[in-house]
């Protein structure tokens, strides 16, 4: 049986470059279904997130002329991870694969014919991943690849410079539904819902038409987000700090008090010293200890799944049947 493919395109704002990209997108699944990689009830489809432009319009109108393109359309603005979610979790129950990439023809779309060749392989889960940034400014290379290399640092595991384009089968997607999380930083939980997977590398271009929507400001506030949202690294570090500050301050306190037996002090001086170097140290200690806890509610209220299983050594209905049987 080949595999029901949807393509998921977050929009927003996007009227300048849709007309050029979708023809492109739909010349690509058309090329996929020929080539009897994929079925022929595949489909692209547009995920409007509240844009204030013609973008849904322009969705409304591709729908009609050509059955491959479907669209849904937002409430309102959410942002990109929550448009992506919003057409994954549309396509679930309906397909064997997704492959989310953005609208605006940034990521190499012949990338898709390895992306499913891994699948077939039997990969769950496959990550785009850009080979070069030769197009990027020095700045945007060397800021991205510290954007990597941080979040990896402080606990959110992501797979290097990989961005949000990537296939996803629906068993995959069946377990993300289970992330009941509404702070969503999908590059840090599609690993954490774990299962085969790799990546494939592809070159990353210019943007076709229109503006991104990410400059450095947003970037820093989504790295942000994504540390918070999937580690309690940064409390552990507080605690950490917290250590180490009270053992400076302690080895403080023993030369203040000498200090003060050798009497070449100020009247007062070690007391004050010592007082602060105490109450510095217990302070951040405490915060960190305080943090932890606040950390492990954090984690509680999400409600993750406790375990995902892969792989059982009978088949589905076997055990069931045996059991009706006797
Ligand atoms: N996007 C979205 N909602 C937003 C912002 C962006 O759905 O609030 C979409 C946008 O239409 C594009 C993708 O997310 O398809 C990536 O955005 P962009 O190209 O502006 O980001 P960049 O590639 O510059 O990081
Ligand atoms: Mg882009």
């Amino acid at each position: 049986m080949k595999p029901v493919l949807w393509i998921v395109i977050p929009c927003y704002n996007e009227e300048k470059v849709l007309p050029v990209t979708a023809p492109m997108f739909n010349e690509k699944l058309n090329g996929l279904i020929r080539s009897g990689k994929i079925s022929e009830d595949s489909k692209i489809l547009f995920v409007n997130d509240g844009s204030k432009d013609g973008t849904w319009d322009i969705i409304a109108r591709l729908s009609k002329e050509d059955e491959h393109y479907i669209g849904i359309s937002q409430s309102r603005n959410r942002g990109h991870q929550n448009a992506v979610l919003a057409g994954m979790m549309e396509a679930k129950d309906v397909v064997d694969i997704i492959i989310s990439i953005d609208c605006d023809g940034q990521d190499d779309i012949n990338a898709m014919d390895e992306m499913i060749e891994q699948y077939l392989g039997g990969c769950e889960v496959v990550y785009g991943v850009r080979s070069n940034r030769d197009t990027d400014t020095w700045f945007k290379r060397t800021t991205a690849q510290g954007f990597y290399r941080f979040m990896n640092f402080m606990g959110a595991e992501v797979v290097y410079n990989h961005a949000d384009y990537r296939l996803v089968s629906a068993r995959v997607l069946k377990e993300l539904d289970h992330y009941k999380e509404v702070n969503l930083f999908l590059r840090g939980m599609i690993p954490l819902v774990g299962f085969k997977s790799t990546a494939v590398y592809y070159e990353r271009h210019e943007r076709m038409a229109g503006e991104s929507h990410y400059p450095l400001k947003k970037m820093l506030s989504f790295a942000f987000d994504g540390i918070t949202s999937l580690s309690t690294k940064p409390i552990t570090m507080i605690t950490e700090l917290g250590l180490v500050v009270s053992l400076i301050g302690f080895a403080f306190l023993i030369w203040a008090i000498i200090r003060a037996f050798q009497g070449d002090t100020e009247n007062g001086w070690a007391s004050l010293t010592c007082i602060v170097c105490f109450l510095g140290g217990i302070q951040i200690f405490s915060l960190g200890v305080i943090g932890k806890y606040v950390g492990k509610t954090y984690m509680e209220t999400k409600h993750r799944p406790r375990y995902i299983i892969s792989d059982r050594t009978w088949e589905e209905n076997e055990l069931s049947e045996k059991t009706d049987r006797e």
